[in-house]
């Protein structure tokens, strides 16, 4: 595991690979202070991976879905095993708190790979039989060959696990570049893998969008993108695979409403709602920032999120107590910093709004009142310890807010009244909608977006998919 003098290498074709490039300080957002180096992979270093993993297709693409579901199980049981060691680096390195990695990502990590490597054995063609005389037809799912995935620094290695496991499963390779601020975890675990892949199935190159990013997106021999990162970032992906008609996946930004009515039982209800919302600092697509609350209990939603803020505790992402870890780096610290500072005049900031007095890239969790539905917070994600409130006068103001915004990943509704939840259950153009909770994800139901907030689904059987063509074959039987 990379220590305070490590420089990290890129890992392709089975073995660590130093670049021939730069390197870039890897920070510990919790004190701000270098905890390792990181290639800043050249197009040289991203050419290698992708020829590594082509020469690895053939072979892992024959393999039965059985083996590959072994080696998937096997990398599960690494996690486990290695579970404190990734737990410790995650925490470090994406300035979460330890105990919530240990407690809630290791093990969902290790249960998507498990789910992963059962669906490799489930992926079925839909029809087979004589749909003209004299010929039959079947149809085969069939991987899509080097995929290049890059991923986001929220969640580093569960966003990794969801691009590549999928891929896999189905039979691809994969090149995959972390985001420049998180590569540690990725690397290692593409080491323990390399215990159980063979080579040149998992290539891990790190480095920042320009030139890493650019050389592996841009790439001829790729026939597949996948993106975990925002909108415009996703927008980029799509440009590049014109002109060679590369496959897109894209998971994206979210703004998720959280409509609550009248009815709801409060103290529970806002205690979820906090805790989603402050989740990994706010950092996370999904996250319940975006707060609808009834006009009769508008004000009661306010002041129940402010004393959910003020129960955070603060602290070092390796200490024991700590519900509240920085933000990833400086760059999105000064991001949410600049929501807070060009706000309406109207917006109140009722709790928070400042960066604590303490080294690293903290701020203090935060719920701002008084907001319209045009105002910049309300449209845009934040990304950051913030909580917005909003109050509504009925049902279809409600739906219709929820609604008004470029994204559609993610979104909540809490009331008690059954055909109320079903019917705004229906109405929100998100890609999921909870009733009565906020946020709890199964490997088995899938996860991605609607509108801007991208195309394509993680986990579940659709993500396995998403990794395939389908193939129709037809033999004259006469
Ligand atoms: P980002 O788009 O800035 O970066 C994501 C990744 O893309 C990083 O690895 C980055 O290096 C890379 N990248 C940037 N420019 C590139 C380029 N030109 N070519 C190739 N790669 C390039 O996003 P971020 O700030 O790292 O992550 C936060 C975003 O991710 C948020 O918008 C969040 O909502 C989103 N996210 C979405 C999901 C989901 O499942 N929908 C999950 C987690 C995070």
């Amino acid at each position: 595991m990379a220590s305070a003098t490590e420089t990290l290498s890129n890992f392709i074709d089975g073995e660590p690979v130093a670049s021939a490039g730069e390197t870039e300080a890897v920070l510990n957002p919790a004190t701000g202070e270098e905890m390792a180096r990181a290639p800043i992979s050249t197009p040289e270093d991203v050419d290698r991976a992708v020829r590594a993993a082509r020469r690895a297709f053939d072979g892992w693409s024959a393999t039965t879905p059985a083996q590959r579901a072994q080696a998937l199980l096997a990398i599960a049981d690494l996690i486990d095993e290695h579970g404190a060691e990734i737990a410790r680096a995650e925490a470090l390195n994406a300035g979460k708190p330890i105990e919530a990695v240990t407690a809630d990502e290791i093990p969902v990590m290790a249960d998507n790979l498990r789910f992963f490597a059962g669906a490799a054995r489930c992926l079925e063609g839909r029809s087979a039989g004589e749909y003209m005389e004299g010929y039959t037809s079947f149809t085969r799912r069939e991987p899509v060959g080097v995929i290049a995935q890059v991923t986001p620094w929220n969640y580093p290695l569960m966003m990794a696990i969801w691009k590549f496991a999928p891929a896999l499963a189905a039979g691809n390779t994969v090149v995959l570049k972390p985001a420049e601020t998180t590569p540690i975890t990725t690397v290692r675990l593409a080491e323990l893998a390399a215990e159980v892949l063979p080579k040149g199935v998992l290539n891990i190159v790190t480095g920042p969008g320009e030139p890493t990013g650019e050389a592996l997106i841009n790439h001829p021999d790729v026939d597949m993108l996948a993106l975990t990162g925002s909108v415009d970032t996703g927008k980029h992906f799509a440009h590049a695979a014109a002109d060679t008609l590369k496959r897109v996946h894209l998971e994206l930004g979210g703004k998720a409403p959280v409509l609550v009515f009248d009815d709801v039982g409060l103290e529970d209800a806002l205690a979820t709602i906090a805790g989603t919302g402050y989740y990994n600092a706010g950092q996370d697509c999904t996250a319940a920032t975006r707060v609808l609350a009834a006009g009769e209990v508008y004000d009661d939603v306010v002041s129940g999120l402010v004393e959910q803020a003020q129960g955070l505790v603060i602290g070092d992402t390796l200490a024991p107590g700590t519900t509240l870890g920085p933000v990833n780096s400086a760059r999105q610290r000064e991001r949410v910093e600049g929501f807070l500072a060009r706000r309406p005049d109207r917006a109140e900031i009722v709790t928070g709004g400042k960066a604590p007095d303490r080294p690293g890239f903290y701020l203090e969790p935060t719920v701002v009142a008084g907001l319209e539905q045009d105002d910049e917070m309300v449209q845009r994600e934040i990304f950051g310890p913030v909580i917005t409130v909003q109050r509504f006068t009925d049902e279809g103001q409600a739906i219709a807010w929820a609604n008004a915004t470029r994204y559609g990943l993610a979104s909540s509704v809490w009331t008690r009244d059954v055909g109320r939840a079903l019917r705004v259950s229906r109405a929100l153009r998100f890609g999921c909608v909870w009733i009565n909770d906020h946020i709890p994800l199964v490997s088995e139901m899938p996860h991605g977006g609607f509108k801007e907030s991208g195309y394509g689904k993680d986990l579940s059987i659709y993500g396995v998919e998403d990794y395939t063509v389908v193939k129709h074959v037809m033999a004259n039987i006469a």
